[in-house]
């Protein structure tokens, strides 16, 4: 993943610092540094960390709850009997938890960087240290925030974004930190023009990027069509939220004029395929955002961690849509995956490739049974079709090892599941279930 895109075989790669100084033949590259520490990935896949450009780390705590709930029929219904029951059930500490288990699973299966949204209305000041000091231990970048939204009160819109302010204050001060402030807005139906002018305004400020929800389900194009008159995404362009440093999650039904706005004002967007398909909203025109020159990412929606099931169901998802089986390459779900992700967020000249000066944030992938012969020519479609998180052998963040031979370095996984399960079990009995009945969802 390099600007020409090339497959290097037998090549090795220089570490100093934290950041890549050189690509080279392995054989010269040994004599040079020849005093240096060496990772042996020969027969595995080498390739920048993955960058997660959605999530939504709270949702780990809902994996395999039943709630007893009367089925949503649509994706309003999920929110407002799944997930906003849920968001005000949480606390600072299952915000800890939460944050300290989905960190671990991404470390694992080889995910460097993510962007994550925190919702909890009775759960807002101080989370983000919570969330932060759990992806610190962890020790993969992170870059979080609490949602605004004016759900149930104009108040609660404010409080979300003071608890952004501070935090982008706070690490204003430090001078490297992995975990870096965002602004969330949680969507357009849930806000008012002038909370997105406010965060649009502080969001300039502290030089971070936004993301909002946009047209996931059809209950925002409905809203903003019977309030404004207008379809979602033309409503933020006219409140001049829109830009290089946003990034709208979703944007599954959109028309030609929105993707024509998004295009125009170099606006990003996030794909989120299985998350969409859980809570059957649609599917994202993609190929039209990529032809109109879009950069769209890849998320998880707070729901499947590992990246590469993810990124099989981008490169699926689209072809069953268009019933073509040339849909989508490979190569284009892998730079969704990396540097699409790392440019949505301004973090393009730093990470999503391995380029000499790029921080090193890599991962080595070592198939658990490789059928078929690993060369230059089957990389990329080994990388979809038959690499599984769990086949991540070794990852580095700034060139330091967070997982080596598919053990953790930083953290004892038996803790983490421990802290990750009592949390969960108090949060399920507040919400009134144990017992394993519908599947959970994510938003
Ligand atoms: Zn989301």
């Amino acid at each position: 993943m390099d600007g020409q895109r090339r497959i290097l075989e037998d090549h090795a790669i220089a570490i100093r610092q934290g950041r890549i100084v050189e690509i080279e033949k392995a054989s010269a590259l040994q004599k040079k540094y020849s005093t240096a520490e060496v990772i042996d990935a020969s027969g595995c896949i080498v390739m920048p960390g993955i960058v997660c450009s959605h999530s939504h780390l709270y949702g780990m705590l809902l994996r395999g709850a039943s709630l007893k709930i009367t089925p949503p029929s649509d994706f309003t219904q999920i929110l407002q009997r799944v997930w906003w029951p849920v968001d005000e059930a949480m606390t600072l500490e299952d915000a800890y938890a939460s944050a300290l288990v989905a960190s671990a699973d991404f470390a694992k299966s080889g995910v460097t960087t993510f962007a994550d949204t925190y919702s909890g209305p009775n759960s807002i000041s101080g989370v983000l240290d919570n969330i932060a000091r759990a992806v610190n231990e962890i020790g993969i970048r992170g870059l979080i925030a609490i949602e605004a939204t004016e759900r149930h009160s104009k108040e609660e819109g404010s409080k979300g974004v003071q608890e952004n302010v501070r935090f982008a204050e706070k690490i204003k001060a430090i001078s490297e930190s992995k975990v870096k402030p965002i602004f969330s807005i949680h969507a357009s139906f849930t806000v008012s023009d002038d909370l997105i002018r406010l965060v649009r305004t502080l969001a300039s400020k502290y030089q971070a990027p936004i993301t909002i929800h946009t047209s996931e389900g059809m209950g925002d194009l409905h809203h903003n069509l019977e309030n404004y008159g207008k379809r979602t995404v033309e409503r933020l362009h006219d409140i001049g939220l829109l830009g290089p440093n946003v990034v709208l999650a979703h944007c599954v039904n959109l028309d030609e004029s929105e993707i024509g706005l998004i295009a125009k004002t170099k606006t990003g967007v996030a794909h989120n395929p299985m998350s969409n398909m859980l809570n059957a909203v649609g599917v994202a025109p993609v190929l039209e955002m990529l032809a109109r020159g879009i950069n769209v990412g890849l998320g998880n929606d707070g729901y499947i961690f590992d990246m590469f099931e993810n990124m099989r169901a981008a490169y699926l998802l689209h072809r069953v849509r268009y019933k073509n089986p040339n849909a989508i390459d490979a190569q284009v779900i892998l730079e969704m995956a990396t540097i699409n992700g790392a440019r949505l967020y301004g973090m393009e000249k730093e990470i999503g490739s391995i380029e000499p000066g790029k921080r090193a944030d890599i991962i080595i992938i070592k198939p658990n049974l490789l059928p078929t012969p690993l060369n230059a020519s089957s990389v990329v479609g080994h990388l979809i079709n038959t690499v599984d998180g769990d086949d991540v052998d070794t990852v580095l963040v700034d060139g330091e090892p967070i997982v080596r031979n598919k053990k953790p370095l930083t953290f004892d996984e038996a803790k983490v599941q421990s802290t990750s399960q009592a949390a969960a079990a108090q949060l399920w009995s507040r919400l009134g279930s144990t017992q394993p009945q519908i599947d959970s969802v994510k938003k």
